[in-house]
């Protein structure tokens, strides 16, 4: 059977197929490129689990205490080098990447202590982490105080403001790399650099901490290449490749990851510590198809900035725009815009590809959002997924694709969905 035949019986017409393959085509320089950056990564990946002989014994289990575990020691070690840096903590006891935040900063300051951002608001999780949003538990609660710095309007970094704000008491600073679900830019590496030089000439001692969730392998270098002292994320995106069923990494300065160590376990306890219940085959597995899952979505969120964005609805990043993470979000202007768009993706899922998303009041969203998850593994964003509050200017934000056949048929069901809802205003 032919290709357009295929995606015919699942349910994408011919008008759109052609569309697909057009706006495919034009893309192969792209494409290119970003299989170029994954070969790097791949070969990154592959001479660190090389150098810390990963072996078979790697792949063993423990349980109750977890001493002596060669697996999940070794992959921390392989984290180290991938990353280069002194050291990592790779654990499935960190639950999230808010955990893995919260932990790389509470593990770090001390009562009296300030944090800095430097670059606007963090992501929504962490304001109750940190205290903004009053919180059980947050680090204002324990006497650290905060300070943020905006962009300025062009979305450059405000220097004048950053050294206004760093004082006797700024420890540590939190640098965020993906624009997550706001609608400024993602930072390329390089400008994280440049912002951590800034900072390291005004306070040498201050800790730089990267929130590199959804960046990892996006570039040949990570934060930890130009500077930053920790880089933090969540293996349930980018470095768990799919295959990763839970997880959080912390890799940096050997004095630093130790702290993290403490508050994660026990003082006195540390990384001695953490059972890995049979996780690590999956944790090694999966940082290595990472770089490659990585261009896969890549690939798809280029795609479909290259297929909407002409079609009318503006996209950040935009259609030629270059890359800095995996999201994208794309604006569609109406509340069943949003929903129509959503329950395409769902359909075009290899899981769950029946149900129906409907918008609701999630917790800690500010308006009901429909969230398209279509995931082997619950929230898992590296495989297709979207969001969309239901609120001005009604956005989508969509990441991941585990493959890059599998996102452009997901993208090409949401395009399919809003048009036989009659939603799309022209198409060509
Ligand atoms: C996803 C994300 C987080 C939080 O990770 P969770 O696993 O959802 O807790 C923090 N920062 C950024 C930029 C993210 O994309």
């Amino acid at each position: 059977m032919k290709l357009d035949q295929i995606y015919k019986r699942l349910g994408i017409d011919e008008e759109l197929f052609q569309l697909g393959a057009k706006t495919e085509s034009a893309l192969a320089e792209r494409f290119a490129e970003i299989d170029r950056t994954a070969e790097i990564c791949q070969m990154k990946v592959i001479a660190a689990m090389q150098k810390n002989r990963v072996s078979a014994e790697c792949f063993e289990t423990s349980t109750g205490y977890g001493y002596n575990d060669l697996g999940r020691d070794t992959l921390e070690a392989v984290y180290a080098d991938v990353f280069h840096t002194e050291s990592a903590l790779v654990r499935a006891q960190i639950t999230c990447g808010t955990h893995a935040l919260a932990l790389a900063m509470s593990a770090n300051v001390r009562p009296g202590d300030e944090i800095l951002s430097p670059v606007g608001k963090p992501y929504d999780t962490l304001e109750q982490v940190i205290g903004i949003t009053p919180a059980p538990g947050s680090l204002a609660e324990y006497g650290v105080t905060y300070r943020q710095v905006e962009l300025l309007p062009d979305n450059s970094f405000d220097y004048d403001s950053i050294r206004a704000s760093i004082n006797e008491h700024t420890k540590l600073v939190e640098i965020q790399r993906s624009k997550g679900y706001l609608t400024r830019p993602t930072f390329s590496v390089a400008q994280i650099g440049d912002l951590i030089s800034f900072i390291k000439g005004i306070k040498p001692d201050v800790i730089c901490m990267v929130d590199n969730c959804y960046g990892e392998f996006v570039e040949t270098i990570e934060p930890s290449d130009v500077g930053a002292d920790l880089v933090v994320g969540s293996l349930i995106k980018n470095p768990g490749g799919g295959l990763a069923p839970i997880g959080g990494y912390i890799a940096g300065r050997e004095d630093l990851v130790e702290q993290c160590a403490y508050r994660l376990t026990s003082p006195g306890l540390g990384r001695e510590v953490g059972a890995s219940l049979g996780v690590s085959r999956s944790f090694y597995q999966g940082l290595f198809l990472a770089p490659t899952v990585v261009a896969s979505a890549l690939k798809g969120a280029i795609f479909a900035a290259n297929l909407y964005e002409p079609l009318g609805f503006p996209c950040v990043p935009g259609a030629a725009e270059e890359r800095h993470d995996i999201i994208q979000a794309v604006t569609l202007g109406s509340p069943e815009r949003v929903i129509a768009f959503c329950k395409g993706i769902q359909a075009g899922s290899p899981v769950d590809s029946y149900v129906s998303p409907e918008p609701w009041a999630m917790p800690g969203y500010h308006s009901d959002v429909i969230m398209a998850a279509g995931t082997f593994y619950q929230g898992s964003s590296i495989e297709l997924s979207a969001d969309g509050p239901i609120e001005p200017p009604y956005a989508v934000y969509f990441q991941g694709g585990l493959t890059w056949a599998h996102a452009k048929f997901g993208i090409l069901k949401s395009l399919q969905s809003l048009k036989d809802a009659g939603l799309l205003p022209c198409i060509v």
